[in-house]
């Protein structure tokens, strides 16, 4: 018979529940240590700490399965946590309860050369299957996020990449997903709807529902299982860096818009110093070093093909556009220095497989949405603007951060074909001073209705009470959300999966 929190205390619910996990996966893999605890409380966001009540480390689908049935049968809240690198309070368990910890399940179980897909469970990092996939002649797209990443989450969670003027954002790469839906039931999307179709994509069939457990933050259950696209390494590669004046927004974005648009590059995007410093260096102070010496716009574009003759044809492409947008290259002497800090050739391998972590006070305000490539300039000018209001005169004495927080930080990714972009703006506060969360928390008050109202779409539903954009963009997305809430209380009639996060606290109901 069903316990549910009314008949029992939550002492003795969770006590109870302890056991049950144990039956299922196993004493060493259930605990509610608070020492253990305390790790899942939080992550680089501004958003409060909340410890769960139980972690469990399920190692298949069916234990999943059996999880997800018992959280049902106890009205008990579950957040899935892949590798909790999401930098905006998504696996933050708002409400306690039972935090599911996928990393056990971390096999690559197909790498398929010929097709150029690779099945993969949630605890698979995008460096593992970067290892495996280059040794074929393959690779994924990657993010700039660490390698130690879960690339399943990653995808579902719609990632971009330096390659998504390419190959799309990461909900582009799904081929196929298992999913746990939160009564327990399992079912199977796109080529894994049933084994025979290996890595064929077949959307459905019929309408694709898929895309509702996509960029969802697991709220509609849980992901087990993907089947992944694989894009060729080109044997032929080269980087061109282009120079700017300093506060040129303007012909960095069309420098880009156009590279994306004339499809010649492999990977196209503008690194701002703090950004690319940040990727680059073993260490805190060593990016402090390294941004000192790097101009403020690095727009960097990574181009090849399969043979020196497609690398040339790209290359006078890439040159055409140069011509057209009077745009010049980076001086050589500038190249030099890269070198010295660290070969050309390898900079994109480098931020792809570090083991990246933010290395500043351990938080990264991050607001991460997409524009038309128009519009940057007007954004990004904006942004620094609140960020000199809200961060000004913090005392850079007391905290060990790297840059001052008033300087912000910018990543644009042109996205397919330059049709849009997404920009990325980031500042630092500090997390460990209760000033630095409460700047971060009037700078997000001041940015995101400014992003919203001026034409910046938020894709990813991000974010909780203090830092994120639901407050704004929820009310106003009207019968489209009335519909996700209606799917919402059909699988999950209770509300146990990742509860809070579908309408991100702008829902009173707390879906
Ligand atoms: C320094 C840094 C730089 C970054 N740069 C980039 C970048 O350039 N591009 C980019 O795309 N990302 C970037 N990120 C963000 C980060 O990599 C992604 O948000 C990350 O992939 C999600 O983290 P994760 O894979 O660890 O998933 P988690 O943090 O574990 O989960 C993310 C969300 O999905 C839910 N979830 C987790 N696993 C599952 C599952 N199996 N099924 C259903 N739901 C699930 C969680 O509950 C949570 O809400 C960066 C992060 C850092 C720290």
């Amino acid at each position: 018979m069903a316990i549910k929190e009314t008949d029992l205390t939550r002492k003795e619910l969770f006590a109870e529940l302890k056991g049950e996990l144990a039956a299922i996966v196993g004493e060493e893999w259930v605990t509610d240590d608070p020492v253990v605890l305390i790790g899942y409380s939080r992550d680089q966001s501004l958003e409060t700490a909340h410890n769960p009540n139980i972690v469990v480390l399920p190692e298949s689908t069916e234990q999943v399965a059996r999880i997800l049935k018992l959280a049902h049968k106890h009205g008990v809240a579950v957040v899935p946590w892949s590798t909790g690198a999401n930098t905006g309070g998504g696996c933050i368990p708002q409400r306690g309860g039972i935090t599911c910890d996928m990393r056990r399940m971390d096999r690559i179980l197909e790498l398929d050369e010929e097709n150029m897909s690779v099945r993969i469970q949630p605890g698979v990092t995008f460096g593992k299957v970067y290892v495996e996939a280059e040794k074929v002649g393959l690779r994924n797209a990657v993010p700039s996020a660490p390698a130690s990443v879960s690339m399943l989450a990653n995808y579902l969670d719609k990632g971009v990449f330096q390659v998504s003027n390419k190959y799309g954002v990461g909900t582009d790469s799904i081929l196929g997903t298992v999913i746990v839906l939160p009564d327990g039931q399992i079912i199977r999307t796109g080529c894994l709807f049933d084994d025979r179709y290996g890595s064929i994509c077949v959307e459905g069939p019929g309408p694709d529902i898929s895309g509702i457990f996509q960029a969802s933050m697991g709220v509609y259950g849980i992901c087990t299982e993907m089947v992944a696209q694989l894009y060729p390494l080109m044997p032929c590669e080269d980087l061109l860096a282009a120079q700017f004046e300093e506060d040129d927004l303007e012909g960095v974005a069309e420098f880009l818009r156009q590279v994306a648009r004339e499809d010649c590059s492999l990977e196209t995007i503008l690194f701002q110093d703090g950004y690319m410093a940040m990727g680059l260096a073993p260490n805190m102070d060593g990016s402090e070093v390294i941004r000192g010496q790097l101009p403020r716009q690095n727009a960097l574009v990574y181009y090849g093909g399969e043979s020196d003759e497609e690398k040339g044809i790209r290359r006078e492409q890439l040159d055409a556009v140069l011509e057209r947008t009077g745009t010049e290259l980076a001086p050589e002497g500038m190249l030099e220095l890269f070198k010295e800090l660290i070969p050309w050739e390898r900079v994109f391998k480098i931020i792809q497989l570090t083991p990246r972590v933010e290395r500043l006070t351990g938080c990264f305000e991050l607001f991460w949405f997409n524009v038309a490539m128009d519009q940057v300039p007007d954004f990004a000018r904006h942004f620094m603007k609140l960020a000199r209001k809200n961060f000004a005169d913090t005392d850079a004495a007391r905290s060990d951060r790297p840059f001052p927080a008033e300087e912000t930080t910018f990543y644009l990714q042109p996205l397919e074909f330059g049709r849009s972009g997404m920009l990325e703006m980031d500042a630092y506060p500090n997390q460990g001073e209760p000033e630095g969360i409460k700047r971060g928390i009037a700078m997000a008050r001041d940015a995101i209705p400014y992003i919203c109202e001026a034409g910046g779409q938020f894709d990813r539903p991000y974010g909780g009470e203090q830092s994120g954009f639901g407050w704004v963009q929820t009310p106003m997305l009207g019968t489209y959300y009335e519909l996700l809430k209606g799917i919402k209380r059909e699988l999950d009639p209770h509300n146990i999966m990742n509860p809070g996060r579908l309408g991100m606290t702008a829902d009173p109901a707390g879906l």
